[in-house]
This record gives C-alpha cells, sequence and structure tokens, in this order.
C-alpha cells in the first residue's frame, strides 16, 4: 500500500488550498476528490465570493480575513489568473442591526478602513440602490470579490508543480484507523496517511459519523442567480459587491463584471438535503428566483431584468454558523475543517495554511480555538 505524510479527502475549497501548503512544505501529499475540482457538485461554484475584513459575524474572523487576503494576494502573483477584484463591499441595514453594528466595532479595533453612509448618502453615491431612511450603509472600500473557480484552479496547479497528487473523480468510501495512521480507502484502491485532512465539505458529516464524531452538520440547498441589469448603474466599474440585513431576510450580491448581469443570492433559509440526493435544477422551487426579485424589484430595480442564468449550491451550516476546525478526539492525526456555513470560502487561503500547521508542526499561527467542536459536545 503506497505511503504519505498526509492525505488529504476532499480536494475543494479548504482542501485544494491546504494541499498546496503541505506540498510546498515538502510533505508527500496525497489529495483525493470525489469529483473534478473546480466542479459545480459541491460548495465552490459560481465564479464569485464576496471577502469582507470587517466582519458581522464577530470581530474573532478578522485576523483570518486579513492573513486570507495577504494569501489570496500571494496566489495571484504566483498564478498569473486573476483571482481578486476590489469592488468594495456595501454592507446595507437597519440602524439598530447587530451585524452592522460588529462590522463597525470590527473596522475600529483593527484600524480596517471603513465609510459609514446615511441612506440618502449611499443612494446618491450609487442611484441604482433604494433603501429605506431608516436604514444606513457601512462600504468596506479594500475589500472586493474572490473569483472562487479560479482560486481552486490556481491552487490546484501550485499544489501540482510542488509535488502533490491528485485523484479525481475519486470517491473515499471508508475511514479507517490505522496504528498512528489512517487507512484511506477508495472504491479500487486503499492508501496509508500518517495523517488526514478531512475536508469533504458537505459530505463531512457523514464521514465523521463513520468514525464516532456526530457534529450538527446540515448541508442547505442554495441558490443563485444573475439577472440582466442596466450596466450604467450596476457595473463593476463603479458598483461594489453587496450585503442587505433586511428585518427578516438577507440578501448579498455582486455587480455586472464584463456585462454578466448582476449575480444575487439570499442568505438566510434554504432547504436541508441529502447532498447526494440534492435537487440541482435551479427553479425546481418557485422561491429560487422568486426570492432574490422581489428583492431587486424593492431595492435594485435597475438589475431586474431577464434572468441570465441560475445555479444550485450547498452551504453545511452549523447551528451557530461558525465553522468547525479541530482534531478528532480519538484519533489526533485526523484533522477536519468543517461547516463553513455560507461564509468560508473568503479564507480558504488562511484555512488551507493554517490546518497545514496543525498537521506538520503540531499548532498553527492563527488562533483556530473558537472553531472546536467541543462548543457542541454535550456536558458529561
Ligand atoms: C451560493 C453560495 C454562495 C456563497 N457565497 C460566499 C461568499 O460570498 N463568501 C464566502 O466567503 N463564502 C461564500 N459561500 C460559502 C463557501 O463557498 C463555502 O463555505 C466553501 O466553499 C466551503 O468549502 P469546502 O471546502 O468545505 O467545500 P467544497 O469546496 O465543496 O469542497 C469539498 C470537496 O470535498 C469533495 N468530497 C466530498 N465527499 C468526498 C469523498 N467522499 N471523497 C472525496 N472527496 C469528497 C467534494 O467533491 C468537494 O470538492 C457561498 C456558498 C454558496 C453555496
Amino acid at each position: 500500500m503506497q505511503n504519505y505524510d498526509v492525505i488529504i479527502v476532499g480536494a475543494g475549497s479548504m482542501g485544494m488550498a491546504a494541499g498546496y501548503y503541505l506540498a510546498k512544505q515538502g510533505m508527500r501529499t496525497l489529495m483525493i476528490d470525489a469529483f473534478d475540482p473546480p466542479h459545480t457538485m459541491g460548495s465552490h461554484h459560481g465564479d464569485t465570493r464576496i471577502i469582507r475584513h470587517a466582519y458581522g459575524e464577530g470581530k474573532q474572523y478578522v485576523p483570518l480575513a486579513l492573513r486570507a487576503q495577504q494569501l489570496w494576494s500571494e496566489l495571484e502573483q504566483a498564478c498569473g489568473i486573476p483571482i481578486f477584484a476590489k469592488t468594495g463591499v456595501l454592507n446595507a441595514g437597519p440602524l439598530n442591526c447587530p451585524f452592522l453594528n460588529e462590522i463597525r466595532v470590527s473596522a475600529e479595533q483593527y484600524s480596517l478602513p471603513l465609510e459609514v453612509l446615511n441612506a440618502d448618502e449611499v443612494m446618491q453615491r450609487w442611484p441604482g440602490i433604494n433603501l429605506p431612511t431608516d436604514y444606513y450603509g457601512c462600504l468596506e472600500p479594500t475589500s472586493g470579490v474572490l473569483y472562487s473557480e479560479n482560486g481552486i484552479r490556481a491552487y490546484r496547479e501550485l499544489a501540482l508543480s510542488s509535488g502533490a497528487t491528485l485523484l479525481t473523480n475519486t470517491p473515499v468510501t471508508q475511514l479507517e484507523p490505522a496504528g498512528n495512521g489512517f487507512i484511506v480507502h477508495t472504491e479500487s484502491t486503499s492508501y496509508h496517511g500518517d495523517k488526514v485532512l478531512l475536508s469533504a465539505g458537505a459530505w463531512n458529516g457523514s464521514l465523521l459519523d463513520s468514525l464516532g464524531l456526530s457534529i450538527p452538520l446540515t448541508p442547505t440547498r442554495k441558490t443563485v442567480a444573475w439577472f440582466g441589469a442596466d450596466e450604467n448603474q450596476y457595473s463593476a466599474d463603479g458598483f461594489p459587491a453587496f450585503i442587505v440585513r433586511l428585518h427578516d431576510s438577507m440578501f448579498y450580491g455582486f455587480p455586472s463584471f464584463d456585462g454578466s448581469g448582476v449575480k444575487i443570492g439570499r442568505h438566510d433559509g434554504g432547504h436541508a438535503i441529502d447532498p447526494d440526493k440534492l435537487e440541482r435544477t435551479f427553479g425546481t422551487y418557485l422561491s429560487d428566483e422568486g426570492d432574490v426579485r422581489s428583492f431587486l424589484e424593492t431595492y435594485m430595480p435597475g438589475a431586474a431584468g431577464p434572468l441570465r442564468q441560475g445555479k444550485v449550491c450547498i452551504y453545511t451550516m452549523t447551528p451557530d454558523e461558525h465553522f468547525v476546525i479541530d482534531r478528532h478526539p480519538e484519533h489526533p492525526q485526523l484533522v477536519f475543517a468543517a461547516g463553513f456555513s455560507g461564509h468560508g470560502f473568503k479564507f480558504a487561503s488562511a484555512i488551507g495554511e493554517a490546518t497545514s500547521q496543525l498537521l506538520v508542526e503540531g499548532s498553527s499561527s492563527l488562533d483556530l480555538s473558537v472553531f472546536s467542536w467541543k462548543r457542541f459536545s454535550c456536558p458529561s
């Protein structure tokens, strides 16, 4: 049986980045993926993802976001394909919105550039937006948009040129602890790894269950759609990526890149699913188009043109929407990165680096303790 220093199960957003940082450190690294990343079966497709630094989900994410941004820019320089577009990100919501408040606190604590604008100022600056008068906006001018599929393509190329091996279209069927290592089984072959990184996205829950670790991970069907938009108002030359928090829902979206139209998704809600039985046709539910179209008609009417295309993707939710990055309690040679809950892609570069450090050095330069699985364990 072939032996590797580290086997990565799932070479998508997190796994492919980790593969590069492991191979770069001279680790004999095998990456195994059920598909051929980047692909449309998991959580990373649809061209783009927002990256923000001042963080509404909690200021504890800021150091991770800043490191991630630095690594994305190193990746762009190393691979020569576009990875990041500095469009700025506009966050908007009601005056008393805790999400916006946390953004302001994060920006202040870490001295991040942030422009706070009232509703009139937002609408004057971007006439394509309608905001209620009791809303306001926070523009982060230095953040923007990542080309997610390019990011995975670039990490794949660098990992392979640094000596990693990649098996595509090869689902891992079983993880078997073996002494201080693991035997990783696929349908046709088994491999021995001294260490394992489990980064299988929506499929992490079933693989962790099989190792006796039950973590509340809920794969959830999500959709995004592109709409014809007035290029004068919504082109990426002047219009930022955006997140709008309404009283009972939250929408996010992207300006039109080279005439692509405005891409938009609803962040809250969605249907819990089994990722092997996911209904992948956009439009299966009326809400696939209906939710985002009614948002656009009210708040960005010039972007509510014809539907250009729609896609179905997966969030893997945790109950508190924070990530789970840790070691298996009984098999510490296995590190897992899971539950990225609809906001993980921006961090993939930094999480790839940090998990590689956990595996090689035993600890990471960024503090990952807030992501411990133990917050979900029942007191004994
Ligand atoms: C519509 C949508 C919009 C989003 N917007 C944003 C955003 O704006 N900003 C942001 O930061 N994040 C965003 N996210 C979240 C982000 O994309 C995800 O958190 C992130 O991609 C998760 O990465 P992952 O590595 O866990 O999963 P993936 O990238 O899906 O990787 C998991 C990999 O594991 C493989 N795999 C699974 N099972 C097996 C197996 N048995 N054997 C081998 N391989 C296996 C899969 O094929 C896949 O390649 C969004 C997500 C969606 C769906």
